[in-house]
């Protein structure tokens, strides 16, 4: 589905990422985690062609740089570490927001843009706020409409930047959960970064370890969440124990 090499991005002449080579299959979840500062979210961003970058980023064999602006967001929807949060707009109008690569400029939404956005509502139980401002939700059912406006994009590559980090361990399951069974039901690809590093490998078919704006190590969960690994990455003292849906990582005093 996308395929990176050698990425290199810059900021305010800083290297923040120095040749990224990363791969994702259709329909497969990979997470990205890694300690603060690490590049995760400009990764991301990059591959939303939003950051300038050097090297090469390919979907399904098209040239990320090459693709118009709405092209793009036709294929590839992010949800933000911190999406901002518009004051006084309603959840539907939130969400519809997800549409405006569909359309026209000057143009106005289609009935089919309504009821794609009508049916993550309801896709994501958001029927209830739907006319609610965006503001007067809980976290979690804010972090429900982020992913609903970014599902209403229809992209088949959803990029999520530490989706449940403001959410209790509850409704960090519903999340990703959520997300997982729209995976399967919809084809869709999931590249994520997480922090919570057992919940990450529960989900994740595919780990990739970021350190200083270099992959360090990837592959399975079992294969990146080592104590040897994420002591000397992210100067941890965990312990790495065996759980029925990938390792658990517990930090020790
Ligand atoms: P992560 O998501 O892994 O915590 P980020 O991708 O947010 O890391 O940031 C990586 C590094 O890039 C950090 O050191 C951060 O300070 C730096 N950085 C991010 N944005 C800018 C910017 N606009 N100008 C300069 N440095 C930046
Ligand atoms: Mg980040």
């Amino acid at each position: 589905m996308i395929a990176v090499r050698d990425l290199r991005v810059s900021l305010g002449g800083v290297t923040v990422l120095d040749g990224v080579d990363l791969d994702v299959a259709a329909g497969e979840w990979v997470t990205v985690i890694g300690p603060n500062g690490a590049g995760k979210s400009t990764l991301l961003r990059a591959l939303t062609g939003r950051t300038p970058y050097a090297g090469r980023v390919s979907l399904r064999g098209d040239d990320l740089g090459a693709l118009r602006r709405r092209e793009r967001a036709r294929r590839v929807a992010m949800v933000a570490q911190s999406p901002a949060v518009p004051p006084g707009m309603t959840v539907r109008e939130y969400v519809l927001l997800g549409r405006t690569p569909y359309v026209p400029p000057l143009g106005r939404e289609s009935a089919a843009d309504l009821a794609a956005a009508d049916e993550e509502i309801r896709s994501l139980h958001l029927a209830a706020f739907a006319d609610r401002p965006l503001t007067t939700l809980s976290g979690g059912e804010r972090q429900r409409a982020f992913l609903a406006r970014a599902l209403a994009q229809r992209a088949p590559l959803l990029l999520l930047d530490e989706p449940t980090s403001a959410l209790d361990i509850g409704h960090q399951q519903d999340v990703l959960d959520l997300v997982d069974r729209l995976r399967r039901d919809r084809g869709l690809t999931v590249l994520a970064t997480m922090h919570d590093l057992s919940i990450a490998g529960g989900y994740a078919d595919r780990m990739v370890l970021l350190a200083a704006g270099r992959v360090v190590a990837a592959g399975t969960p079992a294969e990146v969440l080592t104590e040897r690994l994420l002591a000397t990455h992210y100067r941890a003292r965990v312990r790495v124990l065996p759980g029925e849906h990938g390792p658990l990582v517990v930090p020790v005093r």
